[in-house]
């Protein structure tokens, strides 16, 4: 038998339920919010990533999925959406929608690609959902209140654990003198790394803060912190986040070490960490500033602001009860036990009836026993059953039992849909 590729999986339909309601909160969280939603290529060309996401970065110099095309064309399977989206925006001059306000915010849902090393909760074909703010304000005042929408999504769907750290980058310009110092203090201790920082040292001192090796986290350790040498402006920027997200309620904890995977990210760099549930890959967001992000792609000057969770792992952190709940009500309404070939006859007009009303209904067409037919309905978890036969044909009610509790009543047709629409999902 053919199995999937390596690093990617099927969703099979009993987790489905989980994936949509974690969707679902996160549209109505972006509808809450003023965002609209983007749906962007799959397939990018490969520079858009190598300049936008940066040669130096993981994601770019090891993960990324790209191909010369039969023509020759460089493409890849994107590993990410910021950058596609910080296209589309240029591309299609979407800063030109007064409709938009001061500001464009788009959200994404969909699979991103990355060659990982296989573990829980990293993929290769993995799932993101994410948002981006861009237009010419760098005010600290949207970094929190996106933040506050990631926080009532994370309520909403009744993950309480998480820790958001939070964290400054500065900006490009200031990066030029630290990266001397942290080069200039790296290279005595190189023979002490792995091969993926002797890389960055030589591409991009600051990835080595990425690291997750033990030896290198050693090492990383007596380095100075990018936030020990904020300029004047950053250092202003970062405060007044801080008071934004006081005054909204929402607790951080600051990370002088978070650097985040990407180079587009300047001052604010944020990752929401820790929910129980998620083994050793936890975090479960990732986002920042991106100021500079557009430029870079060739578009116009452009600040930008935006996050991705992983939506894999958001669906492992849903607590348990809560995700029990979710897969008992794709449960059907109505199992349809029919006794006899008129009832048959009857039943399949009875199911179109209650399918029009709104209800889901189950019908099998095997002819069964009683017993086995009522067996059938626990099996398939209908929540009720709805038993057919030629008195019941003859008097236009039909015996409703509730699974839950085993009470039966007889009823019609308008008086079926009413009860269960009635009766709340569990
Ligand atoms: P990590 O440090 O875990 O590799 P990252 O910095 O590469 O994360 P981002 O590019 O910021 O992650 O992506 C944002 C989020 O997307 C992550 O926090 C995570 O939840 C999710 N994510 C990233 N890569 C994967 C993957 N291979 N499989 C599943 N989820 C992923
Ligand atoms: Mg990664």
């Amino acid at each position: 038998m053919i199995q999937t590729v390596k690093g990617t999986r099927d969703l099979l339909p009993d987790v489905m339920p989980l994936w949509l309601r974690v969707e679902t909160v996160a549209r109505e969280a972006f509808r809450r919010y003023g965002f609209k939603e983007i749906r962007t290529p799959i397939l990018e060309q490969t520079e858009l990533f190598a300049r936008g996401v940066g040669e130096a970065t993981d994601i770019v110099h090891k993960e990324m999925y790209a191909f010369t095309d039969r023509n020759g064309d460089q493409l890849c399977l994107r590993p990410e959406n910021t950058a596609s989206v910080v296209r589309a925006y240029n591309q299609h001059k979407l800063y030109n929608d007064k409709t938009a306000g001061e500001n464009t915010k788009l959200y994404y849902i969909g699979p991103m690609f990355r060659r990982e090393r296989q573990q829980a909760g990293r993929y290769r074909q993995f799932y993101q959902i994410g948002a981006e703010v861009m237009g010419a304000s760098d005010d600290p005042a949207i970094e929190a209140e996106v933040i506050e929408m990631l926080d009532w999504m994370l309520k909403e769907l009744g993950i309480n654990d998480t820790t958001l750290l939070i964290n400054s980058v500065g900006d490009a310009a200031l990066r030029g003198a630290y990266l001397e110092t942290l080069r200039a203090l790296l290279a005595p201790q190189l023979d002490k790394m792995c091969s993926d920082c002797h890389h960055r040292y030589e591409t991009n001192a600051l990835r080595v803060f990425d690291c997750k090796i033990e030896s290198c986290q050693t090492v990383i350790a007596t380095l100075p912190t990018i936030t020990d040498s904020l300029d004047e402006a950053s250092r202003t920027h970062f405060e007044q986040f801080k008071a934004h997200l006081d005054a909204r309620g929402i607790a951080y904890r600051v990370n002088p070490r978070m650097v985040r995977g990407l180079d587009y990210y300047t001052r604010t760099a944020f990752e929401i960490v820790g929910a129980s549930g998620l083994g050793a890959q936890n975090t479960v967001v990732g986002g920042g500033r991106y100021d500079g992000l557009s430029e870079l792609i060739g578009g116009v000057p452009t600040k930008g602001f935006g996050f991705a969770f992983g939506l894999d792992r958001m669906v492992m952190a849903l607590p348990d009860a809560e995700a029990e709940r979710l897969r008992a009500s794709d449960a059907p309404d109505v199992f349809i036990v029919f006794l006899g070939d008129a009832a048959r006859q009857h039943s399949f007009r009875l199911a179109q009836q209650l399918r029009r009303a709104g209800l889901s209904v189950v019908l099998d067409f095997d002819e069964r026993k009683m017993k086995k037919a009522m067996a059938q309905a626990n099996k398939v978890q209908a929540r009720y059953a709805l038993i057919v036969g030629d008195n019941e044909i003859a008097q236009g009610t039909y015996g409703l039992k509730n699974l839950a509790t085993s009470e039966q009543e007889m009823l019609g047709v308008e008086a079926i849909t009413q009860r269960i629409s009635e009766s709340a999902k569990p």
